[in-house]
């Protein structure tokens, strides 16, 4: 259904395609967010422009408004959302136990069918107490269907990248289906 939405937006052109942030409170949700659209932390949505394969796409990005931390979300956060950055932090294990179980489920539970996810383990910075291994985490995103990178909001690193690669395969699940 999304994915058919997402489809007249690139050969009709449609407005802003929207993303959402979710995971524990304060894995760096917001930060993520100021970082990929230089917006201040505390903007509850802000967009950017991601230039894939020659297009220029108009992301929306949602963050929660500290609603997480009663480990749910409001049913519309992931209304209308093509894509997702289900974040953790490396250097905190349960925020990975809560993110591969309560946030996955609540994306399944809430989110269209289509949507797809990115699992994002940030603070790659602090590999001196790292809880989480990449390869255990990068298991889990196969098993699920889920793409997966670790970042640095702090630093910067892989930030821009994360969302590319997000966009770039919704972009593609989008365009093999043809206009
Ligand atoms: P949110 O609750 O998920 O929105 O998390 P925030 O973006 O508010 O970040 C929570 C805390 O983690 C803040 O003190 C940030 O400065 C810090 N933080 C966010 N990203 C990083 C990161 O990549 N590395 C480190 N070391 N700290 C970070
Ligand atoms: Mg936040």
């Amino acid at each position: 259904m999304l994915i058919h939405l997402f489809r007249q937006y690139l050969f009709k052109g449609f407005s802003f395609i929207a993303v959402v942030l979710l995971g524990d409170l304060g894995v760096g949700k917001s930060n993520l967010l100021s970082r990929f659209t230089g917006t201040e932390t505390t903007e509850i949505f802000a967009t950017q422009r991601i230039e894939i394969d020659t297009k220029i796409i108009k992301t929306q990005v949602w963050d929660t408004a500290g609603q997480e931390r009663h480990n749910a979300l409001p049913r519309t956060h992931c209304r209308g959302a093509v894509g997702a950055l289900l974040v953790y932090d490396i250097s905190d294990r349960i925020t990975f136990e809560n993110a591969s179980k309560i946030w996955l489920k609540e994306l399944r539970d809430q989110a269209d069918s289509n949507i797809v996810i990115i699992l994002v383990g940030n603070k790659s910075d602090l590999e001196h107490c790292r809880a989480v291994i990449t390869d255990e985490a990068k298991v889990f995103a196969i098993e699920n269907d889920l793409l997966f990178i670790e970042t640095s909001a702090l630093e910067g690193s892989n930030v821009e990248l994360a969302f590319r690669n997000l966009l770039t395969e919704i972009y593609k699940i989008v365009t093999a289906r043809g206009p």
